[in-house]
């Protein structure tokens, strides 16, 4: 059962024609998904991603075609890349139930239930000025040359660091095509809410820290197939209609690799510095070493390489085993004039918590392991305020009626 005004929407969307061959968007099952929120609606167009940046005048037809109809108050039009098998799907967004009366709200389709965005994808490429992004005082990527590296928990663990540190700290999830911070975060379920900040999505928190990630919006289990232009709208658009409010630091989780989109996004995202997560075993460290380029090439700071799952300590004994080649990032680090920032050791606790959701920073928060972030965390503050200037700290004030922030 469908809602009447599921039912009109669907109607005001299908006077929206794709330029191709005139036929209604509905009619082609482009629309994957309607979430209507009160009289707040979130459209998802599923489209070729080779098409997506020439269509933000269908994205704007479609959102302007919502905002006309009755009872709706903010209507917002995400293009999204097709996903595997989704947009083939015979079951239409006009044929799937109302979930209204189930839910509270009207879900109608996982993808859409919070907006990813109301810009146009931009296209990456050189000679693009960096987003503004407002309050963040400082934006800080952690990357690696190959996925499976540890990257994702040491963004988590040192995002925790820092807000146990005073900072105030936003986590984003750029690794767009395994976004797993959701899950390490303990916030599988989460969803943003939309902002009272027009067209904004409030970011959910966990442990101090703000978190928006594209897992928000699709299931970790089936990735987004992105390509060059769209994953990079995406990314900006969890940017920019993301209401982060103040933050110190701004952690975001790039995707591995060192590609074009990796370039892309070390381009337009004013970043203030680069940390490089690898492993030992990463021989040569030839991956974090094209890691490294790549922000030099765009100008970015490298704050430093970090070794991770570097060695195993034995519980029992304390006996220390380097079950890999050891040092090999200390030695790149020296090699390539960067600051090795630390390592961290191979640890089942450390995996455990990562994978479920309860950082090791949160539920050891003294033990070795934790001191370890905590001490990478401590360079990167450094690092940041050598950056960008000291934070102004509050002071106790001589003339109480003012404050300093
Ligand atoms: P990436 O983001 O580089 O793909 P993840 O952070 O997802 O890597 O980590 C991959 C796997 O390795 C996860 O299961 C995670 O729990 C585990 N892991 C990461 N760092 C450590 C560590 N220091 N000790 C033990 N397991 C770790």
């Amino acid at each position: 059962m469908t809602s009447p005004l599921r039912e009109t929407i669907l109607a005001a969307l299908n006077e929206v024609k794709d330029p191709i061959d005139g036929t209604g968007i509905v009619d082609k099952n482009m629309v994957q998904g309607i979430d209507i929120n009160g009289e707040n609606v979130t459209v998802m167009i599923g489209v070729d991603p080779e098409r997506g940046p020439s269509l933000e005048d269908l994205r704007q037809s479609a959102e302007r075609a919502v905002n006309s109809v009755n009872g709706v108050t903010t209507a917002r039009v995400a293009l999204t890349a097709e996903r595997s098998g989704a947009a083939k799907s015979s079951q239409s967004p006009a044929s799937q139930p109302d979930s209204r009366q189930s839910h509270g709200h009207d879900h109608a389709h996982k993808p859409a239930s919070a907006g990813v965005g109301t810009r146009p994808a931009a296209t990456p490429g050189s000679g693009q000025q960096p987003l503004d992004l407002g309050a963040i005082r400082s934006v800080v990527t952690v990357a690696s040359g190959k996925g499976g590296v540890g990257k994702s928990t040491t963004a988590v663990n040192l995002a925790l660091s820092l807000a146990r540190q005073g900072l105030s700290v936003g986590l984003l999830d750029a690794d767009i095509y395994g976004p797993s911070l959701p899950r390490m975060m303990g916030l599988r379920t989460a969803k943003p809410a939309h902002s009272k900040k027009k067209g904004k999505i409030t970011p959910p928190s966990a442990f101090g820290v703000k978190i928006m990630s594209i897992g928000f919006m699709v299931d970790e289990e089936q990735p987004v197939i992105w390509r060059g232009p769209m994953a990079m709208g995406a990314l900006e658009q969890l940017l920019r209609d993301t209401d982060w409010g103040e933050l110190d630091v701004l952690v975001v989780d790039m995707p591995p690799g060192t590609g074009d989109i990796q370039l892309s996004m070390a381009q337009r995202v004013p970043v203030t510095g680069a940390v490089i997560v690898s492993t030992p075993q990463d021989i040569a460290l030839l991956d974090a070493r094209k890691g490294l380029n790549m922000f030099r090439k765009v100008n970015v700071p490298i704050f430093g390489l970090i070794e991770n799952m570097s060695y195993y300590q034995c519980p029992n004994c304390g006996h220390v085993d380097h079950v890999f080649d050891h040092g090999g990032a200390h030695k790149a680090a020296d090699e390539l004039g960067v600051p090795f920032l630390g390592e961290i050791p191979l640890d089942l606790k450390i995996r455990l918590g990562a994978d479920e959701g309860k950082p090791i920073i949160e539920t050891d928060p003294d033990g070795a392991h934790s001191q370890a972030y905590a001490n990478i965390a401590r360079q990167i503050a450094v690092a940041i305020d050598e950056q960008v200037g000291p934070k102004a700290k509050p002071k106790k004030s001589l003339f109480p009626k003012i404050s300093f922030r």
